[in-house]
Protein backbone atom coordinates (compact mmCIF):
# COMPACT_ATOMS: atom_id res chain seq x y z
CA UNK A 1 0.00 0.00 0.00
CA UNK A 2 1.47 3.39 -0.90
CA UNK A 3 0.35 7.12 0.28
CA UNK A 4 -0.10 9.35 -2.10
CA UNK A 5 -0.31 13.41 -2.03
CA UNK A 6 -2.04 15.19 -4.47
CA UNK A 7 -1.10 18.62 -5.07
CA UNK A 8 -3.62 20.52 -6.96
CA UNK A 9 -6.04 18.03 -6.59
CA UNK A 10 -9.16 20.28 -7.92
CA UNK A 11 -7.98 20.21 -11.13
CA UNK A 12 -7.84 18.74 -14.42
CA UNK A 13 -4.96 16.00 -13.33
CA UNK A 14 -6.01 16.27 -10.17
CA UNK A 15 -9.37 14.65 -10.73
CA UNK A 16 -8.25 12.24 -12.84
CA UNK A 17 -5.42 11.04 -10.71
CA UNK A 18 -8.36 10.67 -8.32
CA UNK A 19 -10.30 8.11 -10.84
CA UNK A 20 -7.25 6.01 -10.82
CA UNK A 21 -7.01 5.94 -7.61
CA UNK A 22 -10.53 4.78 -7.11
CA UNK A 23 -9.59 1.94 -9.45
CA UNK A 24 -6.59 0.95 -7.02
CA UNK A 25 -7.66 1.44 -3.20
CA UNK A 26 -6.06 -1.93 -2.45
CA UNK A 27 -2.89 -0.48 -3.59
CA UNK A 28 -3.07 3.71 -3.20
CA UNK A 29 -4.29 5.52 0.33
CA UNK A 30 -5.11 8.96 -0.11
CA UNK A 31 -2.73 10.69 2.64
CA UNK A 32 -3.07 14.25 1.50
CA UNK A 33 -4.80 16.55 -1.28
CA UNK A 34 -4.41 19.98 -1.96
CA UNK A 35 -7.00 22.92 -3.46
CA UNK A 36 -6.09 26.89 -4.05
CA UNK A 37 -9.50 27.71 -3.38
CA UNK A 38 -11.89 25.48 -4.78
CA UNK A 39 -13.55 23.87 -1.11
CA UNK A 40 -16.78 22.48 -3.00
CA UNK A 41 -14.82 20.28 -5.19
CA UNK A 42 -12.51 19.61 -2.06
CA UNK A 43 -15.19 18.28 -0.04
CA UNK A 44 -16.73 15.89 -2.78
CA UNK A 45 -13.10 14.56 -2.80
CA UNK A 46 -12.86 14.26 1.06
CA UNK A 47 -15.81 12.40 1.57
CA UNK A 48 -14.96 9.73 -1.16
CA UNK A 49 -11.16 9.69 -0.11
CA UNK A 50 -11.35 10.12 3.10
CA UNK A 51 -7.49 11.66 3.47
CA UNK A 52 -5.56 12.51 6.47
CA UNK A 53 -4.91 16.02 5.94
CA UNK A 54 -5.37 18.30 3.01
CA UNK A 55 -4.49 21.79 2.25
CA UNK A 56 -6.32 24.69 1.58
CA UNK A 57 -4.00 27.78 0.50
CA UNK A 58 -6.50 30.32 0.68
CA UNK A 59 -6.54 31.44 4.58
CA UNK A 60 -10.33 32.61 4.58
CA UNK A 61 -11.36 29.24 1.93
CA UNK A 62 -9.71 27.53 4.63
CA UNK A 63 -11.68 28.58 7.52
CA UNK A 64 -14.64 28.18 5.33
CA UNK A 65 -13.47 24.32 4.75
CA UNK A 66 -12.77 23.95 8.29
CA UNK A 67 -16.66 24.79 8.81
CA UNK A 68 -18.05 22.96 5.76
CA UNK A 69 -16.14 19.17 7.66
CA UNK A 70 -17.53 19.87 10.99
CA UNK A 71 -20.59 18.58 11.39
CA UNK A 72 -19.61 15.68 8.46
CA UNK A 73 -18.57 12.47 8.14
CA UNK A 74 -15.19 13.21 7.68
CA UNK A 75 -14.68 15.93 10.22
CA UNK A 76 -11.71 14.32 11.76
CA UNK A 77 -9.47 15.23 8.12
CA UNK A 78 -6.70 18.42 9.60
CA UNK A 79 -7.45 21.77 7.12
CA UNK A 80 -4.01 23.56 6.88
CA UNK A 81 -3.78 27.17 4.88
CA UNK A 82 -1.01 28.97 3.17
CA UNK A 83 2.23 27.43 0.52
CA UNK A 84 4.68 26.65 2.96
CA UNK A 85 1.52 23.67 3.87
CA UNK A 86 2.04 22.47 0.59
CA UNK A 87 5.60 21.69 1.23
CA UNK A 88 4.76 19.87 4.61
CA UNK A 89 2.29 17.56 3.17
CA UNK A 90 4.55 17.06 0.46
CA UNK A 91 7.27 15.56 1.78
CA UNK A 92 5.39 13.59 5.04
CA UNK A 93 6.62 10.21 6.10
CA UNK A 94 3.82 8.21 5.15
CA UNK A 95 3.73 9.83 1.85
CA UNK A 96 5.17 7.78 -1.03
CA UNK A 97 3.98 9.29 -4.38
CA UNK A 98 3.31 12.75 -4.59
CA UNK A 99 1.05 14.01 -7.46
CA UNK A 100 3.04 17.31 -8.77
CA UNK A 101 -0.44 18.88 -10.43
CA UNK A 102 -0.57 22.73 -9.24
CA UNK A 103 -0.25 24.94 -12.22
CA UNK A 104 2.57 27.27 -13.04
CA UNK A 105 5.05 28.49 -10.95
CA UNK A 106 3.08 28.41 -7.71
CA UNK A 107 3.93 24.37 -7.58
CA UNK A 108 7.87 24.45 -7.38
CA UNK A 109 8.45 24.77 -4.36
CA UNK A 110 6.15 21.80 -3.46
CA UNK A 111 7.42 19.61 -6.12
CA UNK A 112 10.94 20.41 -5.38
CA UNK A 113 10.17 20.06 -1.65
CA UNK A 114 8.88 16.47 -2.79
CA UNK A 115 12.12 15.90 -4.90
CA UNK A 116 14.41 16.85 -2.17
CA UNK A 117 12.71 14.17 0.43
CA UNK A 118 13.59 11.29 -1.96
CA UNK A 119 9.65 10.98 -2.77
CA UNK A 120 8.15 9.01 -6.33
CA UNK A 121 6.93 12.45 -8.12
CA UNK A 122 4.28 11.92 -10.60
CA UNK A 123 5.40 15.38 -12.44
CA UNK A 124 2.35 17.22 -14.14
CA UNK A 125 3.73 20.47 -13.57
CA UNK A 126 5.77 21.26 -16.19
CA UNK A 127 6.17 25.04 -15.16
CA UNK A 128 8.05 23.97 -12.38
CA UNK A 129 10.78 21.77 -14.25
CA UNK A 130 10.94 24.61 -17.12
CA UNK A 131 11.80 27.39 -14.35
CA UNK A 132 14.16 24.58 -12.02
CA UNK A 133 16.15 22.50 -14.77
CA UNK A 134 19.31 21.47 -13.15
CA UNK A 135 18.37 22.90 -9.43
CA UNK A 136 15.18 20.22 -9.93
CA UNK A 137 17.33 17.27 -11.37
CA UNK A 138 20.19 17.78 -8.85
CA UNK A 139 17.53 17.37 -6.01
CA UNK A 140 16.47 14.09 -7.35
CA UNK A 141 19.55 12.58 -8.29
CA UNK A 142 20.76 13.81 -4.35
CA UNK A 143 17.96 12.24 -2.80
CA UNK A 144 17.45 9.16 -4.98
CA UNK A 145 13.96 10.54 -5.49
CA UNK A 146 12.37 9.07 -8.38
CA UNK A 147 10.66 10.84 -11.05
CA UNK A 148 8.11 9.68 -13.58
CA UNK A 149 6.34 12.24 -16.00
CA UNK A 150 2.97 12.39 -16.47
CA UNK A 151 3.00 14.97 -19.31
CA UNK A 152 1.42 12.98 -22.04
CA UNK A 153 4.19 13.17 -24.11
CA UNK A 154 7.02 12.71 -21.88
CA UNK A 155 5.29 9.40 -20.31
CA UNK A 156 5.01 8.42 -24.08
CA UNK A 157 8.83 9.30 -24.48
CA UNK A 158 9.88 7.41 -21.40
CA UNK A 159 7.49 4.47 -22.03
CA UNK A 160 9.79 4.30 -25.77
CA UNK A 161 12.97 4.74 -23.68
CA UNK A 162 15.34 1.43 -22.83
CA UNK A 163 14.28 -0.75 -19.85
CA UNK A 164 15.97 0.22 -16.78
CA UNK A 165 15.75 3.96 -18.07
CA UNK A 166 15.54 6.75 -15.30
CA UNK A 167 14.76 10.25 -16.17
CA UNK A 168 17.46 12.56 -16.52
CA UNK A 169 19.91 10.02 -17.95
CA UNK A 170 21.17 10.46 -21.10
CA UNK A 171 20.84 7.71 -23.74
CA UNK A 172 23.05 7.36 -26.37
CA UNK A 173 21.12 4.93 -28.64
CA UNK A 174 18.33 7.69 -28.77
CA UNK A 175 19.79 10.48 -31.63
CA UNK A 176 15.99 12.37 -31.61
CA UNK A 177 12.85 12.80 -30.19
CA UNK A 178 9.75 13.63 -32.38
CA UNK A 179 7.39 15.46 -29.55
CA UNK A 180 3.60 15.18 -31.26
CA UNK A 181 1.68 18.49 -30.76
CA UNK A 182 -2.45 18.48 -31.54
CA UNK A 183 -1.49 21.62 -33.26
CA UNK A 184 -4.76 23.24 -31.05
CA UNK A 185 -7.72 25.32 -32.33
CA UNK A 186 -6.12 27.70 -34.31
CA UNK A 187 -3.95 24.77 -36.68
CA UNK A 188 -6.27 26.10 -40.20
CA UNK A 189 -7.69 29.27 -38.88
CA UNK A 190 -6.25 32.14 -41.01
CA UNK A 191 -3.56 33.89 -39.54
CA UNK A 192 -5.44 37.68 -39.94
CA UNK A 193 -8.15 35.69 -37.95
CA UNK A 194 -6.19 35.83 -34.73
CA UNK A 195 -6.12 38.75 -33.47
CA UNK A 196 -9.84 38.36 -32.55
CA UNK A 197 -9.98 35.02 -30.97
CA UNK A 198 -11.78 34.81 -27.34
CA UNK A 199 -10.66 32.90 -24.20
CA UNK A 200 -13.70 30.89 -25.12
CA UNK A 201 -12.24 29.86 -28.38
CA UNK A 202 -9.07 29.62 -27.23
CA UNK A 203 -9.47 26.98 -23.97
CA UNK A 204 -11.82 25.06 -26.55
CA UNK A 205 -9.18 22.27 -27.31
CA UNK A 206 -9.94 19.69 -30.32
CA UNK A 207 -8.91 16.73 -28.46
CA UNK A 208 -7.95 17.16 -24.78
CA UNK A 209 -10.17 18.00 -21.58
CA UNK A 210 -7.57 20.63 -19.34
CA UNK A 211 -7.12 23.70 -17.93
CA UNK A 212 -7.88 26.84 -19.03
CA UNK A 213 -3.78 28.36 -18.48
CA UNK A 214 -2.92 24.99 -20.74
CA UNK A 215 -5.47 25.31 -23.07
CA UNK A 216 -4.77 28.75 -23.85
CA UNK A 217 -1.01 27.53 -23.98
CA UNK A 218 -1.74 24.77 -26.37
CA UNK A 219 -3.71 27.47 -28.52
CA UNK A 220 -0.23 29.54 -28.86
CA UNK A 221 1.93 26.29 -29.22
CA UNK A 222 3.53 27.93 -26.08
CA UNK A 223 2.46 24.45 -24.58
CA UNK A 224 4.94 22.84 -26.79
CA UNK A 225 7.78 25.15 -26.26
CA UNK A 226 7.67 24.47 -22.47
CA UNK A 227 7.09 20.62 -23.39
CA UNK A 228 10.26 20.95 -25.36
CA UNK A 229 12.48 22.75 -22.57
CA UNK A 230 11.35 20.21 -20.21
CA UNK A 231 11.94 17.02 -22.74
CA UNK A 232 15.69 18.50 -22.77
CA UNK A 233 16.09 18.25 -19.09
CA UNK A 234 14.44 15.50 -18.36
CA UNK A 235 15.79 13.23 -21.19
CA UNK A 236 19.14 14.93 -21.37
CA UNK A 237 18.42 15.84 -24.84
CA UNK A 238 19.69 19.31 -26.78
CA UNK A 239 17.56 21.49 -28.40
CA UNK A 240 18.08 20.59 -31.99
CA UNK A 241 17.61 16.88 -30.72
CA UNK A 242 13.72 17.26 -30.16
CA UNK A 243 11.54 17.80 -33.55
CA UNK A 244 8.04 18.86 -32.74
CA UNK A 245 5.33 17.21 -34.88
CA UNK A 246 2.05 18.39 -35.35
CA UNK A 247 -0.26 15.49 -35.43
CA UNK A 248 -3.94 16.63 -35.66
CA UNK A 249 -5.41 13.11 -34.33
CA UNK A 250 -3.32 13.07 -31.23
CA UNK A 251 -3.48 8.81 -31.37
CA UNK A 252 0.58 8.97 -31.34
CA UNK A 253 1.80 10.70 -28.19
CA UNK A 254 5.48 10.90 -28.98
CA UNK A 255 8.19 8.78 -30.22
CA UNK A 256 11.80 8.31 -30.08
CA UNK A 257 14.05 7.71 -33.11
CA UNK A 258 17.17 5.27 -32.24
CA UNK A 259 20.71 5.00 -34.01
CA UNK A 260 19.80 1.84 -35.83
CA UNK A 261 16.26 3.38 -37.90
CA UNK A 262 13.71 2.67 -35.65
CA UNK A 263 11.13 4.52 -34.10
CA UNK A 264 9.54 3.87 -31.25
CA UNK A 265 5.87 5.18 -30.67
CA UNK A 266 3.17 5.62 -27.82
CA UNK A 267 -0.10 5.19 -29.17
CA UNK A 268 -3.25 5.45 -27.17
CA UNK A 269 -6.62 7.64 -26.56
CA UNK A 270 -6.14 11.30 -25.66
CA UNK A 271 -6.80 10.60 -21.92
CA UNK A 272 -4.30 11.65 -19.08
CA UNK A 273 -5.72 8.49 -16.78
CA UNK A 274 -3.47 6.38 -19.66
CA UNK A 275 -0.09 8.37 -18.27
CA UNK A 276 -1.31 8.59 -14.71
CA UNK A 277 -2.06 4.77 -14.60
CA UNK A 278 1.06 4.11 -16.34
CA UNK A 279 3.23 6.27 -13.43
CA UNK A 280 1.22 5.14 -10.29
CA UNK A 281 1.73 1.32 -11.46
CA UNK A 282 4.89 2.01 -12.99
CA UNK A 283 7.37 -0.08 -13.25
CA UNK A 284 4.28 -2.86 -13.49
CA UNK A 285 1.03 -1.55 -15.02
CA UNK A 286 -2.68 -1.73 -14.09
CA UNK A 287 -6.34 -0.54 -15.58
CA UNK A 288 -6.97 3.19 -16.18
CA UNK A 289 -10.53 3.28 -16.86
CA UNK A 290 -9.87 4.34 -20.72
CA UNK A 291 -11.39 2.31 -23.46
CA UNK A 292 -9.03 0.19 -25.44
CA UNK A 293 -7.78 2.31 -28.61
CA UNK A 294 -10.35 1.54 -31.27
CA UNK A 295 -7.54 1.68 -34.47
CA UNK A 296 -9.52 1.36 -37.45
CA UNK A 297 -11.87 4.53 -35.96
CA UNK A 298 -8.54 6.12 -35.82
CA UNK A 299 -8.38 5.50 -40.12
CA UNK A 300 -5.28 7.78 -40.59
CA UNK A 301 -2.77 9.61 -38.58
CA UNK A 302 -1.50 12.95 -40.37
CA UNK A 303 1.81 14.89 -39.56
CA UNK A 304 2.71 17.85 -40.50
CA UNK A 305 5.95 20.40 -39.42
CA UNK A 306 5.16 23.80 -36.91
CA UNK A 307 4.63 26.96 -38.74
CA UNK A 308 6.30 29.68 -36.47
CA UNK A 309 4.91 32.55 -38.32
CA UNK A 310 1.81 31.03 -36.89
CA UNK A 311 2.82 29.69 -33.12
CA UNK A 312 5.10 32.34 -32.36
CA UNK A 313 5.49 30.75 -28.74
CA UNK A 314 6.81 28.17 -30.41
CA UNK A 315 9.87 30.09 -31.69
CA UNK A 316 10.78 31.98 -28.45
CA UNK A 317 10.83 28.62 -26.28
CA UNK A 318 13.60 27.80 -28.59
CA UNK A 319 15.16 31.02 -28.06
CA UNK A 320 15.06 31.07 -24.37
CA UNK A 321 16.27 27.24 -23.87
CA UNK A 322 19.09 28.47 -26.24
CA UNK A 323 20.35 31.36 -24.05
CA UNK A 324 19.90 29.22 -21.17
CA UNK A 325 20.23 30.31 -17.33
CA UNK A 326 17.44 32.27 -16.00
CA UNK A 327 15.57 32.46 -19.94
CA UNK A 328 13.00 29.75 -19.66
CA UNK A 329 11.96 30.94 -16.20
CA UNK A 330 11.59 34.23 -17.79
CA UNK A 331 9.90 32.89 -20.55
CA UNK A 332 7.38 30.93 -18.57
CA UNK A 333 6.89 34.26 -16.25
CA UNK A 334 6.09 36.09 -18.75
CA UNK A 335 3.22 33.25 -20.07
CA UNK A 336 2.06 33.20 -17.41
CA UNK A 337 0.93 37.22 -17.03
CA UNK A 338 0.28 37.42 -20.75
CA UNK A 339 -1.80 34.41 -20.32
CA UNK A 340 -4.10 36.00 -17.34
CA UNK A 341 -4.46 39.21 -18.82
CA UNK A 342 -5.73 37.29 -21.76
CA UNK A 343 -8.64 35.40 -20.26
CA UNK A 344 -8.97 38.26 -18.32
CA UNK A 345 -9.70 39.97 -21.70
CA UNK A 346 -7.44 42.83 -21.19
CA UNK A 347 -5.33 41.90 -24.30
CA UNK A 348 -5.72 40.02 -27.22
CA UNK A 349 -4.28 36.47 -27.91
CA UNK A 350 -2.39 37.57 -30.51
CA UNK A 351 -0.73 40.38 -27.93
CA UNK A 352 0.71 37.20 -26.04
CA UNK A 353 4.14 36.48 -27.99
CA UNK A 354 4.70 39.90 -28.50
CA UNK A 355 4.50 40.74 -24.22
CA UNK A 356 6.70 37.78 -23.62
CA UNK A 357 9.50 38.79 -26.02
CA UNK A 358 9.54 42.42 -25.18
CA UNK A 359 10.37 41.14 -21.64
CA UNK A 360 12.66 38.62 -22.86
CA UNK A 361 14.46 41.28 -24.74
CA UNK A 362 14.11 43.69 -21.61
CA UNK A 363 15.56 40.85 -18.79
CA UNK A 364 19.74 40.53 -18.97
CA UNK A 365 20.57 36.72 -19.14
CA UNK A 366 22.30 35.22 -16.53
CA UNK A 367 23.00 31.68 -15.22
CA UNK A 368 20.30 30.01 -13.03
CA UNK A 369 22.88 28.93 -10.20
CA UNK A 370 20.43 28.77 -7.09
CA UNK A 371 17.17 28.63 -6.49
CA UNK A 372 16.78 32.14 -4.77
CA UNK A 373 18.25 33.55 -8.86
CA UNK A 374 15.17 31.74 -10.16
CA UNK A 375 12.28 32.85 -7.78
CA UNK A 376 13.76 36.22 -8.47
CA UNK A 377 14.38 36.32 -11.99
CA UNK A 378 10.87 34.87 -12.02
CA UNK A 379 9.54 37.84 -9.71
CA UNK A 380 11.27 40.25 -12.50
CA UNK A 381 9.90 38.88 -15.25
CA UNK A 382 6.01 39.14 -13.68
CA UNK A 383 6.73 42.83 -13.00
CA UNK A 384 8.33 43.69 -16.10
CA UNK A 385 5.23 42.12 -18.03
CA UNK A 386 2.86 43.74 -16.14
CA UNK A 387 4.48 47.26 -17.06
CA UNK A 388 3.98 46.06 -20.53
CA UNK A 389 0.89 45.11 -20.72
CA UNK A 390 0.20 48.50 -18.70
CA UNK A 391 1.63 50.63 -21.55
CA UNK A 392 -0.63 48.25 -24.04
CA UNK A 393 -3.74 48.73 -22.62
CA UNK A 394 -3.30 52.85 -22.70
P1 LIG B 1 -6.16 23.14 -13.47
O1 LIG B 1 -6.24 24.60 -13.63
O2 LIG B 1 -7.31 22.31 -13.90
O3 LIG B 1 -5.86 22.79 -11.93
C1 LIG B 1 -4.88 23.46 -11.21
C2 LIG B 1 -4.81 22.98 -9.77
O4 LIG B 1 -3.80 23.73 -9.11
C3 LIG B 1 -6.08 23.16 -8.98
O5 LIG B 1 -6.23 22.12 -8.06
C4 LIG B 1 -5.85 24.47 -8.22
O6 LIG B 1 -6.52 24.51 -6.99
C5 LIG B 1 -4.35 24.42 -7.99
N1 LIG B 1 -3.77 25.76 -7.96
C6 LIG B 1 -3.91 26.76 -8.87
N2 LIG B 1 -3.22 27.85 -8.51
C7 LIG B 1 -2.62 27.54 -7.34
C8 LIG B 1 -1.78 28.27 -6.45
N3 LIG B 1 -1.42 29.54 -6.70
N4 LIG B 1 -1.34 27.64 -5.35
C9 LIG B 1 -1.70 26.37 -5.07
N5 LIG B 1 -2.51 25.64 -5.85
C10 LIG B 1 -2.96 26.22 -6.99
O7 LIG B 1 -4.83 22.69 -14.21
P2 LIG B 1 -4.51 21.29 -14.92
O8 LIG B 1 -4.99 21.29 -16.32
O9 LIG B 1 -4.91 20.15 -14.01
O10 LIG B 1 -2.91 21.35 -15.00
C11 LIG B 1 -2.09 21.15 -13.87
C12 LIG B 1 -0.65 21.00 -14.32
O11 LIG B 1 -0.55 19.82 -15.13
C13 LIG B 1 -0.17 22.15 -15.22
O12 LIG B 1 1.18 22.39 -14.93
C14 LIG B 1 -0.31 21.61 -16.61
O13 LIG B 1 0.61 22.17 -17.52
C15 LIG B 1 -0.02 20.13 -16.40
N6 LIG B 1 -0.62 19.25 -17.41
C16 LIG B 1 -1.98 19.18 -17.52
C17 LIG B 1 -2.55 18.36 -18.47
C18 LIG B 1 -4.05 18.23 -18.60
O14 LIG B 1 -4.53 17.43 -19.40
N7 LIG B 1 -4.85 18.97 -17.87
C19 LIG B 1 -1.74 17.62 -19.34
C20 LIG B 1 -0.36 17.71 -19.20
C21 LIG B 1 0.19 18.52 -18.21
MG1 LIG C 1 1.47 17.52 -22.99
Amino acid sequence: MKGICILGATGSIGVSTLDVVARHASLYKVIALTANTNVDALYEQCLEHHPEVVVVVDEHKAQVFEEMLKNSIVSDIKVLSGVKSLEYVATLDNVDSVMAAIVGAAGLLPSLAAARAGKTILLANKEALVMSGDIFMQAVAESGAQLLPIDSEHNAIFQCMPAGYKSGMRTKQARRILLTASGGPFREMPIAQMPSVTPDQAVAHPNWDMGRKISVDSATMMNKGLEMIEACILFGMTPDQIQVVIHPQSVIHSMVDYVDGTVLAQMGNPDMRIPIAYAMAWPERFDSGVAPLNIFDVRRMDFEEPNLERFPCLRLAYRAVNEGGIMPTVLNAANEIAVDAFLNEQIRFTDIPVIIEHCMDSVAVKPADSLDIVLEADQHARLVSKQIIAGLIH
